[in-house]
């Protein structure tokens, strides 16, 4: 968020209530206090300001962690001050970062052939940024070679409507046109069949989603490459394909390992996960691979010193923590490919058994069913006698502490509203059950309701969505 200036007309004071007189103090909140206080006053404040903010294990908003092994909590806690910029200081730590890339690379099927790379990141905006500079640059050395006019338009990038606010971001920061292929009932995500109507010489690259943050459904990855590849092999123009992975990069290769959408595709060139998602860390740790060396451009790689000698990177952010990639690191070797696939086979058939639960309340229709990502995704079915809507349904299931977020769909389909519930990893079957009995008395509640609060249904977006 953006702040600004604090418009309240005089200062408004915090004073601790609790403990020794020392305390006694009044405090300014919007600018420094003369005096320090003492550690046990100033821890006191701060847990009091936060006090009734939500509990974030019954956020079904968010696709990140909200648990962490106490193993993993304390190895990141005692890892906060290293830099993991600073390669040189910190060289096992680079090597961690090192074996990740490795790992990850492998898990998404680089190929022995080539030259993979790969960094980690904050999270998987900043990993977005760096995949589509990468293309932007990479397309820009291809249209001058072939004497393109640079001027004539902006660069464009084609993805569908489903894309994360990353995507724009990267398309307002970096002077590019979005070229957005629209969704509609029949095509909840990247319509294929019209992908190339969107793309021209100007065309930085496409990128499919795997998990669109809406509705959680995957872009059809191996059709989009055979429809690329026909493309490329008559054009001098030709395209290549990102996977923004944020959410399936970690959990489709052990849920759904036969599904080709990674680098086994031949025009797939680099890839992005958030490790915060199903990588099972706490916010923020992204990762992007290329598959090969020559779709990241030299110009965009920086060097670090590195125990005498010099190392690559690429890098939007300078200084942070490495406590996130130590992290990642345990999670890697404690749970292993058989770890990761049972943790995220149950978090699949907790959003089963929802679904089915859902389904039986019949209230609800189901547009999406935890087949895919595991989220769940519905709109109210029509019935002319109820007077309340899932804003109300929110509102309601907020008292019971469970944050579920309400909104409509993108562009074209605007007109639906819906709700979304993301099962992660600390989201069990006994939370489930709760979950249930909570939702159908609040339906229970709402149906004997005289006053309903959202009377006006107009779309509007209620809850965190991203
Ligand atoms: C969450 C998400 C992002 C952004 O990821 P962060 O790690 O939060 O920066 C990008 N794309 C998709 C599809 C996402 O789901």
């Amino acid at each position: 968020m953006l702040y600004g200036k604090h418009t309240h007309e005089k200062d408004e004071y915090l004073s601790p209530i609790f403990g020794a007189s020392a305390e006694r103090h009044d405090l300014p909140k919007y600018r420094l206090a003369q005096h320090s206080l003492a550690p046990r006053e100033a821890d006191r404040l701060v847990r009091d300001e936060l006090l009734d903010e939500g509990n974030s294990r019954l956020n079904l908003a968010t696709f990140c962690q909200t648990y962490m092994e106490p193993e993993a909590v304390e190895l990141m806690k005692d890892t906060l001050e290293k830099n993991a910029i600073d390669k040189s200081e910190y060289p096992r730590t680079a090597e961690i970062e090192n074996r990740c890339v490795n790992i990850i690379a492998n898990l998404w099927h680089a190929a022995d052939t080539e030259k993979f790379t790969g960094t980690s990141t904050i999270g998987s905006s900043e990993a977005c940024m760096l995949g589509g500079l990468a293309m932007k640059f990479a397309w820009r050395k291809r249209a001058q070679a072939n004497g393109l006019d640079l001027n004539a338009h902006r660069p464009n990038l084609v993805i569908s409507a489903g894309y994360q606010v990353c995507w724009e971001k990267f398309c307002v920061y970096w002077d590019i046109d979005m070229h957005v292929v629209p969704m509609d009932p029949q095509h909840m995500s990247l319509d294929v069949d019209h992908v190339l109507d969107y793309v021209d010489d100007y065309t930085i690259g496409i990128v499919g989603i795997l998990g669109i943050t809406y509705t959680g459904q995957y872009d059809d990855l191996a059709r989009l490459d055979a429809v690329v590849e026909a493309y490329n092999r008559r054009t001098t123009y030709p395209v290549y394909i990102h996977v923004d992975a944020a959410s399936g990069g970690f959990y489709t290769p052990f849920i759904d390992p036969q599904l080709i959408w990674d680098f086994r595709l031949k025009n797939v060139i680099s890839i992005n996960a958030s490790g915060h998602k199903y990588g099972l860390v706490y916010p923020g740790v992204g990762w992007v691979i290329w598959r090969d060396q020559q779709y990241l451009p030299e110009e965009l790689v920086f060097k670090v010193s590195y125990l005498g000698g010099e190392l690559p990177t690429m890098a939007i952010n300078f200084s942070h923590s490495a406590s996130q990639l130590i992290g990642q690191y345990y999670n890697f070797i404690r749970f292993g490919v058989d770890g990761y696939r049972e943790i995220q086979q149950k978090t699949h058939d907790v959003a089963h058994y929802l679904a089915k639960a859902l389904a039986k309340i019949g209230e609800f229709t189901l547009i999406n069913d935890g087949r895919q990502l595991p989220l769940l995704c519905y709109r109210l079915t029509d019935r002319p006698d109820r007077e309340w809507t899932l804003y109300d349904l929110s509102d309601r299931l907020l008292m019971h502490g469970w944050q579920v977020p309400t909104y409509p769909l993108p562009q074209n389909l605007q007109e639906q509203v819906i709700q979304r519930i993301v099962v992660r990893a600390d989201f069990g079957m006994n939370m489930a059950h709760d979950f249930i009995d909570d939702l159908t008395q609040a339906i229970a509640e709402l149906n004997q309701a005289h006053i309903v609060f959202h009377a006006d249904d107009t779309p509007k977006k209620y809850g965190f969505t991203h």
